[in-house]
Order: C-alpha cells, then sequence, then structure tokens
C-alpha cells in the first residue's frame, strides 16, 4: 500500500544523494543536508527534495502533510544484520560473562549458540513468529523501515527451510520491508557431523533446496576458526557464487580468521563482524566493493577486548555499515542507539554512522535502486527524528528521538514525544 504525503519545514534534510555506489573514503560521511527542507511523495515514492518553499509552490496538494518543525529527516534507517527468530532465553550468560567467564566456560555450562539451536528446533512454529514479531516492534521503534533477517538457528535442511518459511510468514506481523538470508552455515553443529561434512551438507541439499524454493536472497558463511575455517568457507563462497547466489561472511568475530580476505575475495557483498581483522589484512587487501558491516552494541555486548578498526577500513576506501546484531543472546534493537555507540566506540562522526546505516546497507541488500536515500523515484521510505540536526543522533543518546517512521508514504510507527511536566 502506498500513499501521497508532504513533510515541510524540517530544520535539516539530510539527502544523502546516490552516486551509484556505496559511499566510502571521504565521502562516508557526506549527508547532503537542505535546511528548511521538505519532501513530496506520491503513489509512495519521492517526487521532490527541496526547500520547503519549492515544496509549498510545486506541489500544494490536497494531502496529508506532517509539520516536520525542529525535526531531522534520514532515509529510512536500514538494518542489515539481525537473527530475530528463536527460542530460549540466555539473559543468564551475559551475568556469567560480566563475572569473567569466558564462551568456552558457558558453553559447558550449557549456554552459547548450539542451546538456542536444541530450543528453536523443539519450539512450536506459532511462539517462534510470536518471537520474531515481538523483535520487530522493538526494531521498527528504532527508526527501521528495511529489515535483514537470517535464518541460522536450525542446522537441520529441514529445520533451515522451516525457518526461512516461518520468515516469511513473520513478515505479516509488521510493516517493515523484509529481507531474507539463508545461514545454514552458522557455527558447525555439536550433535555429529564434522564441520566439513556439515558444510557438504549445505552445499549440496540446503543451499540448492533454498535456491530452488526462492526463499533467501542472501547466503551468509561463517568463516571463523573452530567453526568453518578459511578454506571450507572459500569453498562454501565459491559454490554458492556458481549457482548466482549473492554472499556475505560472518568474518573475523572471535579470532583472527582471515574472513576479511576471504570475504573480498570470494566476490561477498559484505563481511560483518570484523571486530579480530588484522590490521595488515585491512591495508593488504585495500580498496574493495565489499562492504565492511560493524557491530559496535555487539562488541560491547561481548566484552571483546579488540574493536573493529573502523577508521582503518575507511582510510582504506572501504565502505561501511552498522546494524545492531539483534539476536538469541543480546537483543540490542535500536539502530538509532547503534549510531550513537557507532560515535563513541569507533570515533565515527555521526555522519559517517548516518550513512552506515541508511545509503550503504541499502547497497549490502542490494535494494539500493529504491531506498537508502532521499532521491526521487525511490519508495518513500523515511526516519523522522526529534532533534534539530543529524549530529544530535549522536548526543542525545538514549532520548526516544525517533517520531515518525514512514514507508511508502505511509506513517508505520508514530514515537510519542516525551511528556512535559510543567512547573
Ligand atoms: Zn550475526
Amino acid at each position: 500500500m502506498s500513499s501521497d504525503l508532504n513533510i515541510l519545514y524540517a530544520a535539516q534534510v539530510a539527502r544523502i544523494m546516490d552516486d551509484g555506489r556505496p559511499r566510502h573514503g571521504d565521502h562516508q560521511g557526506r549527508l547532503d543536508l537542505i535546511s528548511g527542507g521538505g519532501i513530496a511523495i506520491r503513489n509512495g515514492r519521492i517526487a521532490a527534495v527541496d526547500s520547503t518553499e519549492v515544496i509549498l509552490r510545486d506541489f500544494r496538494d490536497d494531502v496529508p502533510t506532517i509539520d516536520a518543525t525542529g525535526m531531522t529527516v534520514l532515509p529510512g534507517l536500514v538494518e542489515c544484520h539481525s537473527h530475530p527468530i528463536f527460542a530460549g532465553n540466555r539473559h543468564w550468560e551475559y551475568v556469567r560473562r560480566l563475572q569473567g567467564a569466558t564462551s568456552r566456560q558457558i558453553r559447558a555450562e550449557g549456554g552459547g549458540i548450539w542451546s538456542t539451536i536444541l530450543a528453536t528446533r523443539e519450539a512450536d512454529d506459532l511462539s517462534l513468529i510470536q518471537q520474531a514479531r515481538r523483535g520487530y516492534a522493538a526494531i521498527l521503534a528504532g527508526g527501521v523501515t528495511t529489515l535483514e533477517v537470517k535464518s541460522g538457528y536450525g542446522l537441520t535442511t529441514p529445520q533451515e527451510l522451516r525457518l526461512l518459511r516461518l520468515l516469511r510468514e513473520s513478515s505479516a506481523t509488521t510493516e517493515m520491508d523484509l529481507v531474507y538470508t539463508f545461514l545454514g552455515a552458522h557455527i558447525a553443529p555439536r550433535d555429529g557431523p564434522t564441520p566439513e561434512d556439515y558444510a557438504r551438507v549445505v552445499q549440496d541439499e540446503m543451499l540448492p533446496a533454498v535456491i530452488a524454493q526462492g526463499i533467501a536472497a542472501f547466503h551468509d558463511i561463517t568463516c571463523e576458526e573452530g567453526d568453518f575455517p578459511a578454506p571450507l568457507a572459500r569453498k562454501l563462497l565459491e559454490d554458492s557464487r556458481r549457482r548466482g547466489m549473492p554472499t556475505r561472511v560472518h568474518a573475523d568475530a572471535s579470532s583472527p580468521s582471515h574472513g576479511w580476505r576471504v570475504a573480498v575475495e570470494g566476490g561477498a557483498v559484505a563481511a560483518d563482524h570484523l571486530t579480530y581483522t588484522p590490521d595488515e589484512d585491512i591495508r593488504s587487501v585495500g580498496a574493495t566493493g565489499t562492504i565492511a558491516v560493524l557491530l559496535p552494541m555487539a562488541e560491547q555486548f561481548y566484552l571483546d577486548d579488540r574493536k573493529a578498526n573502523a577508521r582503518l577500513f575507511i582510510e582504506n576506501d572501504v565502505p561501511l555499515a552498522i546494524a545492531t546484531d539483534y539476536c538469541s543472546s543480546f537483543q540490542a534493537s535500536s539502530l538509532t542507539l547503534s549510531i550513537a555507540q557507532a560515535c563513541s566506540w569507533f570515533r565515527l562522526t555521526p555522519a559517517e554512522a548516518i550513512v552506515a546505516a541508511t545509503l550503504n546497507p541499502a547497497y549490502v541488500l542490494k535494494k539500493n535502486q529504491d531506498r537508502g536515500s532521499i532521491d526521487p523515484g525511490k519508495r518513500g521510505d523515511l526516519t523522522l527524528f526529534a532533534c534539530s540536526h543529524p549530529n544530535e543522533l549522536g548526543v542525545k543518546v538514549g532520548a526516544p528521538l525517533v517520531r515518525y517512521v514512514i514507508s511508502m508514504g505511509r506513517v508505520i510507527h508514530h514515537g510519542a514525544p516525551a511528556p512535559v511536566l510543567l512547573p
């Protein structure tokens, strides 16, 4: 369903013009601001973006209008990394981590991703969809219009196909637009097959079925010592490419595993995490179209002793995106908060972090042709914030800044302003 809408008198509109490729290097932080801006949406598409005066002159139709006085307008935020469909509750693991327990100890105590897989296999369809639905409501409230969702908590052919089917069914529970990713090679199963045997199942059984059913847009592959080391991940990437399925990689999340290099050489659209990617790998790989997706909240939650070297990626002309990594172990849902965290954690400017949450993730999801920027012809997907400049997203941390989330010209979320108590 699409609509007509005018947005007028915005303090700032960050247009983030799409030049036909993801933003990188010096352009990572270019917002193309319009002070006192306005936007006309017709039939769900951006018809014009300009000063309010021009919009009023050319589009003074009798259509619904939002007075955006005092607000900042961004393209609808694009969340490009989430794992929303799972069962179980792992809050105790965070406590153990804070008490100094290692991932190995937590696994020995019955936690870790494997515990989610066992719980998810047991759970009924409806409860899994309800769990996803709760996640979607929180993610939408954080300003997101397009959300990528992964399978990966099934790890058998029937279970992975089931999770992809349920993710599709779950789209009826949200107004966000979902993009589906098959993550069969999430971790190596702990109940029998070796990583090599399991990778063969992914390659010979799961991926052909996923492609035949047309139920995912991407194939995501973990490249990590202990699960799927570089040679195995490389094989999966090559096979996927041969079949014409775009790939992405969970890379170097827990240890330096050559994940960044494997992703770039394998032609992946993106590599995610990159927490332990050595600086010399970033330098020797150099400029590439593969997008580095960094996860500031995940690194803080996992108490990593390293962080992804965001600045070095930018200096090497690698486009950056950021995401929450909403998943079974921690449920960071706000991409708006991730923008703020990316500034303090990675020392990105708010503008660099905003591009990393709009245009660049649209390229990650291959949705750049119609979202990620406020350009005429693209979808009328916008997020309006209760602040007068985009920089304030970096400093008004935790404030309920998201005021309107708009998809195809329709308001799909309305954040109520915080009540003001008069003396
Ligand atoms: Zn992930």
